[in-house]
């Protein structure tokens, strides 16, 4: 089977500091890879590659078997690569329905509202519905992007990458911030997701991420220490010390 997404040996300094060194791993398709390792080892900086807006020193990125490190970040959705949307793109005056309809229209590429106002396109309306009712937020879609929780906002980014059409999601610590009942929402949406679509998972609760992973990768000081099973990662010695904090 080809990997969803390959990265290999990937390499980016910011002048002395080598956040990524040396960062390898596979996520097949339908997998959830979880990215674990202290503040500072180049996760994000990892994220920022794979979706386009760093261009790593060396090394390569390969998303469905195609070579994909030279291809620009705008370009990378269209192929099905989805960094979650950032809430503050979207427009705060519309619906959350017409917020995704929004997103569908310009991935497709259409004029909307100039023939036919958004409000009566069903063409649009009805798969956007579908997207919110996939993440949790089905039920009330015309509230505002406003009146959403931090936790809504959230599960609104991940309907917003759906859109898109992602085979991949990217998500660097979609529980920061969250109190138990919000971050448990959330684990029971992505566990759902998974098997549906890859998705790279950056966080910081490790009751998530072993709840979650069907493999996970450690990187410290950027580089790719060890790739394994949950249970295979628990209880490497190396972990233990340098992560786990044992
Ligand atoms: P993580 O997400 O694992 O906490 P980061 O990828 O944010 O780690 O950072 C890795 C290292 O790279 C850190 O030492 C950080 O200070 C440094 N770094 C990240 N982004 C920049 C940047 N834009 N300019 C300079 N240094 C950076
Ligand atoms: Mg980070």
């Amino acid at each position: 089977m080809t990997a969803q997404l390959s990265v290999r040996d990937l390499e980016k300094s910011f002048g002395a500091v080598k956040a990524t060194n040396g960062a390898t791993f596979d996520i097949m398709p339908g997998e959830l890879h979880a990215i674990i390792g202290p503040n500072g080892a180049g996760k994000s900086t990892l994220i920022s590659q794979i979706a386009g807006e760093l261009r790593p020193d060396s090394g390569s990125i390969w998303f469905a078997g195609q070579d994909i490190t030279a291809v620009p970040a705008h370009a990378r959705p269209a192929l099905g690569l989805a960094r979650s949307f950032q809430v503050s793109q979207l427009y705060p005056e519309f619906s959350l329905q017409e917020n995704v309809a929004l997103a569908i229209a310009a991935r497709e590429g259409r004029t909307f509202g100039l023939w036919k106002p958004l409000a009566s396109d069903r063409s649009l309306l009805d798969p956007a519905q579908q997207y919110l009712t996939r993440v949790g937020l089905g039920e009330r879609p015309e509230r505002l992007v406003s009146e959403l929780s931090h936790g809504e906002r959230r599960q609104l980014e991940i309907a917003l990458a759906l859109s898109q059409e992602a085979t991949l999601l990217l998500l660097d610590e979609p529980m920061a911030g969250m109190g138990g009942e919000e971050s448990a929402r959330m684990t029971t949406l992505l566990n759902e997701l998974k098997g549906r679509y890859a998705i790279l998972l950056v966080e910081h609760d490790m009751d998530a991420v072993f709840a979650l992973a069907d493999r996970i990768t450690v990187l410290v000081y950027g580089k790719t220490i060890l790739t394994g099973s949950v249970d295979e990662v628990r209880n490497h010695p190396e972990v233990r010390a340098a992560y786990l904090g044992e």
